[in-house]
């Protein structure tokens, strides 16, 4: 088991108590009572906390933490050695003594004395580091097992890249239950998750996002409500959104929505890789050869959608042919022998929210005249799907000669975006950034060219309804959302991830819902 613990960090007794009281209510399973954060700690305090703590009959942990170490309070040695040998000879279940201090002669002999006097308590060992990752995190911990063979080794280590966090994931892999390993900052959130899935002794979380001891320390809501917590075991498969940043993305709400309702043994995990193709390159090697991790599959976006096809070409992986065309993988599942297949579902997500408006096949949009208005990687996607079926399109961008090349290459007419106003087309596809929050006032398309017997798409999704959009819906014409495109391409991922289709009604809520609260 993992404990899913919440550390109480109150100032003093009271608020501590509310803090033990809303941990319960939240469903923790463990509470590390942060001693070092109350002010004026003493041993009476402490004995009235953990009375009042153990009523809650979850497992507790008491830490007095030096501030060399991330403590409050400035606490003296001789205060900290007090609290900890105090706390054994109260019957807490753990207590968390840094290894460094461990190691002292005086501090150690006493901690050693209490717990050999006391028959329930155990002991973590922890090392922090707020800079960086260790240099030679197992060594660490082989230490950690010598100096006490009974205790948990804990490491907890800011990474400063997502791929610092795999050599935390090794750590558990090889000690499980009998460590901890923690990556701080917004780069580990994932290490704070996976834990569970390696068995780790605990992995913590706060009640309240300002109550946070650590960052990156996800809230227990969104632990078991978004991350799907309670599930998490040996067996869970991973899967995930890469992109830097990865903060605003709504997949991570969409696709665990959808695992959900599927009751699938699936977690879908915001993946912060910053930096370009290297730092890409690296995340993906990390992850291919540990199979024990059980990743099987991730979306990419935002910068590394060309990494992604740039990475499967070089290892001679398939490659769904369009995706070569357009230039980008939005899709890579990770099959048998980790071998990767990489597709875009953008232009497949694109073509179907068009067809589905239009009632139509994809067949259908043979000969159709289609304005579409950018030419950055969305355009891309969806001028090579709407040209593999036929389609007439023209390109009109702000910088005309990239729509002249984009169009030399598929085979399709250009124009600069002071021309839109010419265009005569059946079908129009804004893929531009014009009218997306928080510049929703504006529009790429005058409102004269707007027809009852058009289509529009806008493939902006933030705010739902753009100004094209309003524009084209008073003129009569039928209208796409960007959400639909979205809902589309996420459709077709689950469906690349899971071989299942996707529940579209949960779908759309899950969408919809995530839309309005980002
Ligand atoms: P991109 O590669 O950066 O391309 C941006 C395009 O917008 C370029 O054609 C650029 O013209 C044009 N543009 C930007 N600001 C402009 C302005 N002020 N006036 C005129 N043209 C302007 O971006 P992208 O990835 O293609 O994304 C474009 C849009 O598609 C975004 O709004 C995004 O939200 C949307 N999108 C939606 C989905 C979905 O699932 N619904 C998926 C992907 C993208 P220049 O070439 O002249 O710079």
């Amino acid at each position: 088991m993992t404990y899913l613990t919440i550390p109480i960090s109150g100032k003093d007794l009271t608020s501590c108590k509310e803090q033990i009281t809303a941990a319960v209510k939240t469903g923790a399973e463990m509470l590390e009572l942060r001693t070092d954060y109350i002010e004026a700690l003493n041993t009476d305090k402490l004995r009235e906390l953990i009375a009042f703590a153990k009523k809650t009959a979850l497992p507790l942990i008491v830490t007095c933490r030096d501030t060399a170490q991330g403590g409050q309070n400035n606490l003296s040695p001789a205060v900290r050695g007090q609290i900890l040998t105090e706390a054994i000879k109260l019957g807490a279940d753990f207590i968390d003594c840094e290894y460094a201090n461990f190691t002292k002669k005086d501090f150690g002999e006493a901690i050693q004395k209490a717990l050999s006097a006391a028959s329930k308590t155990k002991l973590i060992l922890s090392a922090h580091n707020f800079n960086g990752a260790f240099e030679d995190l197992d060594s660490i911990y082989e230490k950690m097992f010598a100096a006490f063979p009974a205790a948990i080794a804990k490491t907890a280590y800011q990474a400063n890249h997502i791929n610092d966090c795999f050599t935390a994931f090794d750590i558990l892999k090889k000690y499980g239950n009998k460590a901890i390993a923690i990556c701080m900052g917004p780069a580990g959130i994932i290490s704070r998750i996976i834990a569970k899935k390696l068995d780790a002794f605990l992995t913590f979380a706060s009640v309240e996002e300002n109550q946070t001891t650590a960052q990156g320390q996800l809230t227990i809501e969104k632990m078991k409500k978004l991350y799907r917590f309670d599930i998490i075991n040996s067996k869970t498969e991973l899967f995930g959104v890469i992109a830097d940043p990865v903060g605003h993305s709504i997949s991570p709400d969409v696709l665990n929505a959808c695992f959900e309702a599927e009751k699938m043994n699936r977690v879908y995990l915001p993946l912060w890789v910053a930096g370009g193709q290297m730092e890409f390159n690296e995340f993906l090697d990390n992850i291919t050869t540990r199979p024990w991790l059980d990743f099987r599959g991730f979306s990419v976006t935002i910068p590394h959608k060309t990494s992604a096809l740039e990475y499967a070409r070089a290892k001679g992986e398939y490659i769904e042919p369009l995706a070569v065309k357009i230039g980008a993988v939005n899709t890579l599942t990770i099959g048998l022998n980790e071998r990767i297949t990489g597709y875009n579902s953008d232009y497949a997500g694109a073509m179907d929210a068009l067809t589905q408006v239009m009632g139509i096949k994809r067949k259908q949009l043979h000969s159709k005249i289609v304005a579409v208005i950018g030419a950055g990687g969305a355009a891309r996607a969806i001028i090579a799907g709407l040209v593999d079926v036929g389609a007439k399109v023209t390109i009109y961008n702000r910088t005309v000669s990239k729509a002249h090349s984009l169009a030399s290459e598929f085979g399709c007419h250009s124009a600069g975006l002071e021309d839109i106003e010419k265009m005569d087309a059946q079908i129009v596809i804004n893929c531009t950034s014009i009218g997306m929050s928080p510049n929703a006032d504006a529009s790429p398309l005058p409102v004269k060219c707007l027809r009852k017997d058009m289509i529009v798409f806008d493939t902006v999704y933030n705010p739902l309804q753009t100004l094209l959009l309003k524009q084209a819906k008073q003129a009569g014409a039928k209208t796409v959302s960007g959400a639909e495109m979205f809902i589309n391409q996420a459709a077709e991922q689950f469906k690349l991830f899971t071989h299942k289709d996707c529940p579209m009604e949960i779908l759309h809520q899950a969408t919809f819902k995530a839309l309005g609260e980002k």
